[in-house]
């Protein structure tokens, strides 16, 4: 594994990556989500500059996308077709290559915490459903009733999908609004959190590849941390996440490479398009998608500092 260079440090946020019809996004709507990314990279920053760790920028960046109800994580995420949210999150510790992730959970209000929980406190990687929350019980973690992430906003969008039938599960909608966050701290420690509704109008049951290590979610020391968002069924397929890693150590592409190769030659190749934020060993930063727009933010301590959707 390449030592770690200390020094810089960066963070890259998603809020999701999708068509977003610049008339669905009216000044007033566009400025929302400016402030909820811009929440969200100052937090994970501010971790950062304090000298704090990338697991913990991460985290936090996540956690206030999951409270944000404009996007599809926590609060304000996608609903099933039953009209229920069932949430996916996962985050990864690239010092270690420690995980953890839960699945399909309906009353952890912040997934990304449990996901954490796990990968801290428990002897696995992964845990769904009722377990999960057994777990997050036994833990302390405060449950909310599903309504909490139910918005009015989502509920029409469902409403949306079945009119126009789309409520086959060979034709799935549109993903968009997935939240997700790559930091590199001042200890060269790489770390990548990812955390969603998943896809509208999904079947009950249906896990997306956020809380797939090595699809969605993926860091590792010396390497990159990537975090992805988009179809997820195809970034699962292409194990998406940890490949980027792979071309990057064993192939010796840039991240930039590897993240476009990914984005534009791999996925399109089997119907898949989306959007991968990830970081390298020196803290540089990629953000690329192949959707019409991704909700995106970017932070590093030589001064940049950008927030974008298309
Ligand atoms: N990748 C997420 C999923 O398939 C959706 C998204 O990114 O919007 O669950």
């Amino acid at each position: 594994m390449t030592r770690q260079k200390p020094g810089m440090y960066s963070i890259a946020i998603h809020g999701g990556a999708g068509a977003v019809p610049r008339a669905a996004l009216p000044p007033e709507r566009e400025a929302r989500y400016r402030a909820g990314l811009e929440a969200a990279l100052d937090g994970g920053y501010a971790v950062l500059e304090r000298g704090g760790s990338s697991l913990e920028a991460v985290t936090t960046a996540v956690r206030s996308l999951e409270d944000d109800p404009l996007f599809n994580a926590g609060h304000g995420a996608a609903l099933t077709r039953d009209g229920a949210a069932e949430l996916d999150a996962a985050v990864m510790d690239g010092q270690q290559m420690r995980a953890g992730a839960v699945a399909s959970v309906r009353h952890v209000k912040n997934p990304i915490e449990l996901a954490r929980r796990v990968m801290e406190k428990s002897r696995h990687v992964l845990l769904v459903g009722a377990g999960a929350e057994e777990f997050a019980l036994e833990e302390r973690f405060v449950l909310v009733p599903n309504q909490y992430f139910r918005t009015a906003e989502r509920q029409e969008q469902l409403e949306c999908e079945q009119r126009g039938k789309r409520v086959s599960d060979l034709v799935p909608s549109s993903a968009q609004g997935t939240v997700g966050a790559v930091a590199r701290d001042a200890s060269g420690n790489l770390a990548a959190a990812t955390s969603t509704g998943g896809m509208t109008n999904k079947r009950p049951g249906r896990v997306g590849d956020s809380p797939i290590i090595g699809a969605g979610t993926y860091a590792k020391n010396g390497v990159c941390a990537v975090s992805a968002t988009g179809h997820g069924e195809y970034f699962i397929r292409a194990v998406a996440a940890h490949h980027v890693c792979a071309a990057v150590e064993y192939r010796g592409l840039t991240l930039e490479q590897a993240v476009r190769e990914m984005l534009h030659e791999i996925l399109p190749a089997l119907g898949g398009d989306g959007g991968l934020i990830a970081v390298d060993n020196d803290g540089g930063l990629v953000l690329d998608f192949s959707t019409d727009g991704m909700f995106r933010g970017a932070r590093d301590s030589s001064g940049r500092r950008e927030i974008a959707i298309y």
